[in-house]
């Protein structure tokens, strides 16, 4: 029987300071995430999704095992894509290229992209996908969306969950956004590409 497992974070918990504290990573790493992992293996307990990816369930469950599984995929994604902050830190490689070509440069996409997080209402997510035409999008996802579900291969993503920022920022998620750009690990998504 499938049994999903927490993550371990590929840096150490007081890595990602001052932009997320680790007070911030122990709970929505260790307790939100690991919450949905233990909710979606028991929900998928016995059923049909015990013999799919993550990725298959995200793009064909509903209800209860869509989102926990989407909550494992995106943070998953989230929490491997960062570094110690730097202070100058920017894209690399093709991903750098690609946001020079399509969206005029470096400043213009981040300008959009934390615009897009900012007002975003509620909960959810921004991402940075490539589609079909192998196009850069940048699309919000609500609750536990994904854009694979769209056809989409996410790139990157900024959790604008209350639960990533609050301890840090309070409601200044604008802010948080902004330090993000510090601890990407573009190495990273250059793979993704
Ligand atoms: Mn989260």
């Amino acid at each position: 029987m499938k049994k999903y497992e927490l993550i371990q974070l590929p840096y150490e918990a007081n890595a990602l300071e001052p932009v997320i504290s680790k007070e911030t990573l122990g709970f929505h790493h260790g307790k939100h995430l690991q919450a949905y992992v233990n909710n979606l293996n028991g929900l998928i307990e016995g059923t049909k999704y015990e013999d799919m990816s993550l990725e298959e369930i995200v793009k064909t469950a509903d209800g209860g095992v869509f989102n926990n599984a989407g909550q494992i995929l995106n943070h998953n994604m989230y929490f491997t894509q960062f570094h110690a902050p730097k202070a100058d830190n920017k894209p690399v490689g093709v991903i750098a290229q690609w946001i020079d070509e399509q969206f005029g440069s470096f400043e213009a996409f981040k300008e959009e992209f934390t615009k897009k997080g900012a007002t975003l209402f509620g909960s959810g997510w921004v991402w940075l996908s490539v589609n079909a035409d192998g196009k850069l999008v940048i699309t919000q996802e609500t609750n536990a969306g994904n854009p694979v579900r769209s056809g989409l291969r996410p790139l990157l993503t900024f959790d604008v969950w209350e639960h990533a920022y609050y301890i840090d920022y309070q409601n200044r998620r604008p802010d948080h956004l902004a330090a993000l750009w510090q601890i990407i690990d573009w190495d990273v998504v250059n793979e993704r590409l």
